[in-house]
């Protein structure tokens, strides 16, 4: 017998359930039966793909047994089994994604009903044993190894692990229940009302049977009714029995926020059962993430986290594809080239576009917490699924000038446009409070228009790449020439343009290493000046992605424009038509540049010479 430590990730959460701040502690035994359930799918799986596999496949059930007086239960499934390297892999170790910022969230919440929340997100599977049991043992047996495993432990630090000679298929998970009289009120989980209970609400779906012997000496019967929720009519099934379902397909423990049923009939026949959950996994930006949707044919479950039914910007919906038409032993590569796969997907999508416009019409909240749970993966679809682009867009809400509290849809926005508005104007930035603060709000401030404010570091690729909305075109207004004046206006700026063109060549000359022009502005009303892009260059954000990336890229030159209505660029240029002399005033045009930089949150590319150069000139001007 050997004794091993938990991975200390694993020991910072079984000490969670030890001393459990999870008030919910039936959820036990939803989740050891949610584990047996896939266990038995996964050796069905197994003997189809593996002709040579040695495992009885005639009566795969899961079993419940009770012991009063000894006070265990036992969940006992004849599944797939795990190996020694298994158990001690997957039971002693915690190898999801997202777990190490799931503890340090954890370590920061210090309400309760915040923790539950967040524990709720993650899902604690196995380890929620330790809520109702002091002592766990697990036996098992995997068909290709030739010996099963014993493995126990206390959920404090260790656990022993040892070979055994006799162990049947499959695995048993005993729980030495806690004693009844702890300070934790727990249920008495020897109670076969109270577990039938348990199993009628929490797992009377699964579509394995779950037997249990109701009296001592009495025959095992089945307690679960086994009927697929996706195959019983819409009406009959509850929220209650819908959300428990999405627990067990998720690993989520909170509640979807929507559930979506579809069935297609005729040449290819399928039903799905699709759930938007109510909260971002913590892992949703990790690129291992996997897609949400399993595929069953006939009922049988086939596949986790089936690619080919959900493009990745929609990699957070969760639920079942039940396709009729399909063989047993259909594979990924089958999958990805059958065209009525390829039209169902494009089905499901479109449903779950609709879903959440339906949302935005009529559920408000509801839409709201999905774009902000799930905003930024569906944007990635703006870029990878063209067909759908008008759908995302009808969809999207962004931050806007107009409304620091509320997000606008475009649709919002479109219809506030100003009467002799072209163009949808945005501004990327880090943050709100920097784009707010850029000298290139300025002049639309000042003339009423709205600019839609885009922060995530996604926006910056899409807008690049989606013409417009309605007709209405995208226009940075950090970018190329913003057009809001009127025909005086113009006249009156060409005419300052004649009047300050020798000046203009000259700082464009003297910056020339720095920028590709200087030029004047008309969008700058209290800023002396402000860098801005070429209508096709790329953005300084993305230009730091793309070198993050390790491109090899020219670097980027923009342009410098000045305000002519400033006090400090009017000096400058009165300075510049009455001397002789230029060079001296090289390093006044210098700080300029390196004052518009930083007023948009731009680096300095040497701030020691800055900082100089401008207490040289402070203490000249004191
Ligand atoms: P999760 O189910 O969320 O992956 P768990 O902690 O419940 O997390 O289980 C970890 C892993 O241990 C499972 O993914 C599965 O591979 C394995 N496992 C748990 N219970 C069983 C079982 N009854 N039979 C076979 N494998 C199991």
């Amino acid at each position: 017998m050997e004794t091993l430590e938990f991975q200390s990730e694993a020991r910072q959460l079984l000490r969670l359930m030890i001393h459990s701040v999870y008030s919910n502690k039936d959820t036990f035994l939803r989740e050891l039966v949610s584990n047996a359930s896939d266990a038995l799918d996964k050796l069905r799986l197994e003997t189809f793909r593996d002709k040579d596999l040695v495992a009885d496949t005639s009566d795969l059930h899961i079993a419940i047994e009770v012991d009063r007086d000894g006070r265990t239960l036992t969940i006992r499934d004849n599944g797939i089994g795990m190996t020694r390297d298994d158990v001690i892999g997957l039971i002693g170790t915690i190898a999801k994604s997202g777990t190490a910022e799931f503890l340090q969230k954890l370590k920061e919440t210090k309400d309760s009903a915040a923790s539950q929340d967040l524990i709720g997100q993650f899902g604690i599977g196995f380890y929620s044993s330790f809520m109702v049991a002091d002592k766990v043992t697990l036996v098992t047996k995997h068909p290709r190894s030739a010996e099963g495993v014993r493995w126990e432990s206390t959920g404090e630090g260790t656990y022993t692990i040892e070979d055994v000679a006799d162990a049947p298929q499959g695995t048993a998970v005993t729980l030495h229940l806690k004693p009844a009289d702890a300070e934790d009120h727990l249920a008495d989980y020897t109670s076969t009302a109270k577990i039938i209970e348990i199993v009628k609400r929490y797992a009377d779906f699964i579509t394995w049977p779950i037997r249990m012997a109701k009296e001592d000496g009495a025959e095992p019967a089945t307690i679960n009714s086994r009927k697929a929720l996706w195959a019983r009519p819409a009406s009959e099934v509850t929220e209650d029995e819908y959300a428990e379902f999405y627990r067990h397909v998720s690993h989520d423990w909170n509640k979807p926020l929507e559930t979506i049923r579809m069935h297609g009939e005729g040449v290819f026949e399928y039903q799905a059962l699709l759930f938007i959950p109510s909260q971002a996994p913590l892992d949703l930006f990790m690129r291992e993430r996997k897609r949400g949707v399993q595929l069953y044919v006939k009922r049988v479950f086939i596949m986790d986290d089936c690619e080919e039914l959900m493009p990745e910007y929609l990699r957070f919906v969760k639920g079942v594809v039940d396709a009729q038409d399909l063989s047993l032993n259909v594979s990924r590569e089958l999958l990805q080239h059958d065209r009525h796969i390829q039209l169902m997907r494009r089905r499901l999508v479109k449903k779950v576009l609709s879903t959440v416009k339906s949302l935005l019409a009529d559920k408000p909240e509801s839409y709201e917490t999905f774009w902000r749970e799930f905003g930024g993966a569906v944007k990635e679809g703006l870029l990878s699924d063209t067909e759908n682009r008008d759908a995302i867009l009808d969809i999207a809400s962004f931050q806007s000038t107009q409304d620091a509290e509320k997000q606008t849809t475009l649709a919002q926005y479109v219809e506030r446009m100003k009467d002799d508005q072209q163009h949808i104007y945005y501004m990327t930035g880090d943050s709100r409070a920097t784009v707010e603060n850029s000298p290139h709000l300025e002049a639309l401030r000042a003339k009423g228009f709205e600019v839609l404010i885009l922060t995530d570091p996604i926006d910056e690729m899409w807008v690049e790449a989606v013409p417009g909305f309605k007709g209405k075109t995208f226009q940075s207004i950090a970018k190329g020439q913003v057009d809001l004046e009127t025909e005086d206006e113009k006249a009156q700026a060409e005419e300052r343009q004649k009047e300050f063109s020798d000046f203009l060549a000259w700082m464009t000359t003297t910056l020339t290493d720095k920028v590709k022009e200087v030029r004047l502005s008309s969008r700058l009303t209290t800023s002396p000046a402000c860098v801005v892009g070429d209508a096709h260059d790329l953005t300084p954000t993305l230009e730091k992605m793309y070198r993050a990336m390790g491109q090899e890229l020219p670097p980027v030159k923009r342009i410098l424009e000045l305000n002519p209505g400033h006090a400090l660029v009017t000096v400058l240029h009165k300075a510049f038509a009455e001397r002789e002399d230029h060079d001296g005033l090289a390093e006044s045009a210098e700080l300029l540049y390196g004052m518009a930089l930083l007023a948009e949150g731009g680096d300095l590319p040497d701030p020691s010479r800055f900082v100089r150069l401008m207490s040289e000139h402070l203490e000249r001007a004191l």
